[in-house]
């Protein structure tokens, strides 16, 4: 067979035999797939050797770019010791140095804003699984079974915002608010208050950020007042509703947050799956704003999006009230066959060590400010209703009517049709709706920024036009 009769099969075999995520196939099978064979530095290529700039870092795991060398170095040397031993009842060395490292990490990013004013105790244990959606599961149901050792059962529901994508197993689609992927399953979910989503392009109360009084906490905080004590935690994305549109909070709302679970006495749950390692300009989102969650999710930039691993913080506080005799049944009975996973917890330590040795986040300066300069043109584009970014992730929102804001019909695949003319000049993007989602790796050189974020507008004025 030459080569390409083997492409030919490959892209033949991959309709026959594959169902890909969040995607009608019937599209997919009216399309030629591209198939991955090798990536290198924000680059991806394909079997027929054509490069694609990877705009969403690979689905936003990836930060230090494709075969990073210290990666995979670290990865091989990993290997040559062992892939994989289980968690339940043994240790391994990867997970225990990565434990103490993101712990030690989690202290620093608190200690600036350790003054009087520092609202909650820190994070101090680590309990690992393999995705964001687990992270979220584990989160839910330690905070669920920690008001049942307070002695307290009756906090069965949660509290989340509109606009929330915490992921797709059944847990954290419960705790989800965006219609289109969450609604059909509504039959099999748990309780659940919905908060407004801080969302101020189209604020629930018509109302203007800096100027408003905040009535998005407002209306969280009546839920409170009402339900707290059947709410085991309030749950959010900080700063940045990811997969919800990008949409980011005005300064003050996730402090507002905090202040509210803690007057409330609600565990706080920070999703970081995406806002996590760097993304947002810090190391962690919730730095932003001096706020210390309860609970704290990673996964995603943890292994520098080379090994699928999450990590679920919980403070002393948590992790001590499931102490107790074996009779008392106060075991957390949670956990995975991949658990703590030594290639992967080998992957963080390495991209831990990348961010601290190449300084990641003072290198991302100029490119966010690139970046925002870009936008800002973007801004004034006839169909673009809004773009707004944090750090190194941005949405922009195409819109069928400027002046009044209407949406473009989500039928109408704006956002796809941006990517599509993207993907023809060699740049991978995925949008949510109508919106351009763009999150290249942290280590993507201006150079290519500036190429990314060109070929972007070019592709919605063409298809605006
Ligand atoms: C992606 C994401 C998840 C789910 O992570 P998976 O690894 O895809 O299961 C959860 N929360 C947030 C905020 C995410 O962006």
């Amino acid at each position: 067979m030459d080569m390409i009769d083997k492409n030919r099969s490959l892209e033949g075999l991959d309709k026959r035999y594959i169902w890909h995520p969040f995607t009608q196939m019937k599209d997919w099978l009216d399309e030629r797939p591209v198939i991955i064979s090798e990536g290198k530095d924000c680059f991806l290529k394909d079997i027929y050797g054509n490069w694609y700039l990877d705009g969403v870092s690979s689905l936003w795991v990836n930060m230090h770019g494709h075969r990073k060398r210290e990666l995979d170095d670290a990865i091989r040397t990993q290997l040559a010791k062992i892939a994989h031993s289980t968690m339940l009842g043994l240790s391994n060395e990867p997970a225990i140095t990565l434990a103490e490292r993101l712990i030690g990490l989690l202290h620093t990013a608190a200690s600036p804003h350790n003054d009087s004013s520092s609202i909650a105790p820190p994070l101090s244990k680590v309990f690992y699984s393999d995705n964001g959606s687990t992270a979220v599961e584990v989160a839910l149901k330690m905070a669920f079974q920690y008001w049942l050792h307070k002695g307290m059962s009756g906090r069965t529901a949660f509290l989340s915002l509109e606009n929330a994508y915490h992921g797709d197993t059944l847990g954290a689609v419960s705790v989800g608010g965006i219609d289109i992927f969450h609604k059909a399953f509504g039959p099999l979910l748990f309780q659940t208050y919905r908060a407004p989503s801080p969302y101020c392009y189209r604020c629930t109360f018509d109302e203007s950020h800096p100027d408003c009084t905040f009535r998005c906490l407002g209306a969280m905080e009546d839920i409170l007042k009402e339900h707290s004590e059947e709410i085991a935690a309030v749950i959010v994305e900080p700063l940045v509703q990811a997969a919800g549109g990008m949409i980011v909070s005005p300064p003050g709302y996730l402090r507002g947050v905090r202040e509210l679970s803690t007057r409330y006495r609600v565990l706080m749950i920070a999703d970081e799956v995406a806002t996590g390692f760097g993304r947002t300009g810090r190391m962690f989102a919730c730095e932003h704003e001096a706020v210390i969650p309860d609970i704290l999710c990673l996964s995603k930039g943890l292994t520098g999006g080379y090994l699928p691993l999450a990590a679920t913080v919980a403070t002393d506080e948590i992790y001590n009230a499931f102490l107790g005799e074996f009779r008392d049944l106060k075991t957390f009975f949670h956990g995975h066959s991949y658990t703590g996973n030594p290639l992967g917890c080998a992957a963080a330590l390495a991209c831990l060590d990348i961010f601290h040795n190449e300084d990641t986040l003072g290198q991302l300066r100029p490119k966010i400010e690139r970046m925002e300069s870009f936008l800002k043109d973007i801004a004034f584009l006839d169909h673009v209703g809004n773009v707004r970014s944090r750090g190194l992730m941005a949405g922009i929102e195409l819109v069928r009517d400027k002046a009044t804001k209407e949406p473009y019909p989500w039928e109408e695949r704006m956002g796809w049709r941006v990517a599509h003319y993207a993907k023809a000049k060699g740049i991978f993007i995925r949008p949510l709706g109508n919106i351009v989602v763009i999150m290249p790796p942290l280590s993507i050189v201006i150079e290519n920024l500036e190429r990314l974020m060109s070929v972007i507008a070019e592709g919605i004025r063409s298809v605006t036009a």
